[in-house]
């Protein structure tokens, strides 16, 4: 079986950079790029407040930067999915795409974190062309326009509130009569005289010709009371969370109650020695392309510290 002292297991910002610091390190790191190579940032316009960019770049070029400046320093990056690992023993053993096996002295986990949709085809359609889940990657093309937000947690609150600093007008979609966010960021979108929100409601679909136009809403559903009716927005914002993506690992590392891997101290590492986590499957809170790079940097230096104490084993 091939054997590899540093395995990375996903290809956002954390991965990458992770990579980038590994293989500088000498460490020969393997990284597999799962379903979606380049990771959330490819799907999103343009990337603007990543620092060093003073223009903006587009996200899919500046993951292909991150690549070949990982490739460079000799990381070797593959397609495949690691379908299942093994953290049972070191060395631990994954299996590639249901296929092949590879074992690791360590492991970086960096497989990102997926936002929710509601699952209508229209979210497929109008994606990038109106319907986003990232208000702080994509709200500035929407200045002076109106948008939607669905959810009514914290998510959707602060994506709200940071919306509606940019755009003429902000609704919240919310499918309860209440929300559930805290009690401070209620406060901070009922009392935003750009933010309306349209309680006891849920989205039927989307439409417009080459981008988005509007959406189909529909009011107290189900009841004596339900309404249909329509709203022109040019942006759709999905808020409804997110879904760490951590299914292969099967329940072998900690995790907090939605799912994201635990890290203890200032450091990276997770409940098995050997085992490091970076970037969205690690942070429920920030979330950020340069965070998750932070993280990658983390993660590969506790890494190299790990095999010099544990004797390269
Ligand atoms: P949450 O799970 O807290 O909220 C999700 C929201 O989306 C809920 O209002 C939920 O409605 C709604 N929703 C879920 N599925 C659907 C659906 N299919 N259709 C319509 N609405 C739907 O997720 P968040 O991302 O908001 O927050 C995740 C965690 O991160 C929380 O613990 C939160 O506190 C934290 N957070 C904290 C922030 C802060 O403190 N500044 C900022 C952002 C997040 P319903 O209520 O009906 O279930």
């Amino acid at each position: 079986m091939e054997t590899t002292r540093c395995l990375i297991i996903g290809s956002g910002p954390a991965g990458y950079t992770a990579a980038i610091y590994a293989s500088r390190a000498n460490l020969a790191p393997v990284l597999y790029e799962g379903n979606m190579p380049g990771g959330q940032l490819t799907i999103t316009t343009e990337v603007e407040n990543f620092p060093g960019y003073p223009e903006g770049v587009d996200g899919y070029e500046m993951m292909e930067q991150l690549k070949q400046q990982a490739a460079r320093f000799g990381a070797d990056m593959r397609n495949g999915i690691v379908t299942s690992i093994d953290l049972s023993k070191r060395p631990f053993v994954a299996t590639i795409d249901d296929d092949t096996e590879i074992s690791a002295e360590a492991v970086i986990i960096a497989t990102g974190a997926s936002a929710r949709y509601l699952g209508l085809d229209d979210e497929k359609h109008f994606q990038g062309r109106g319907v986003s889940a990232c208000a702080t990657c994509d709200g500035f093309f929407y200045r002076k326009k109106v948008v939607a937000v669905v959810g009514g947690g914290d998510s959707a609150c602060e994506e709200a509130s940071y919306l509606a600093h940019l755009a003429s007008k902000v609704y919240m979609i919310v499918r309860k009569d209440h929300l559930r966010a805290s009690k401070v960021m209620q406060e901070r979108v009922f009392t935003n005289p750009n933010i309306e929100i349209l309680f006891n409601t849920n989205t039927l679909g989307l439409f417009g010709n080459e981008k988005l136009e509007g959406a189909h809403l529909i009011r107290h559903k189900g009841t004596p009371q339900e309404e249909r009716f329509d709203i022109a927005i040019d942006g759709f914002f999905l808020a409804i969370g997110h879904t760490p993506n951590t299914a292969f690992l099967n329940g072998q590392l900690d995790t907090d109650e939605n799912g994201y891997i635990i890290t203890h101290g200032s450091g990276q590492a997770t409940s098995i020695d050997g085992v490091f986590a970076a970037g969205d499957v690690a942070d429920p809170h920030y979330q950020q392309a340069i965070t998750a790079a932070g993280m990658g940097c983390k993660a590969a230096l506790d890494v190299e510290r790990f095999l010099l104490e544990n004797n390269g084993k």
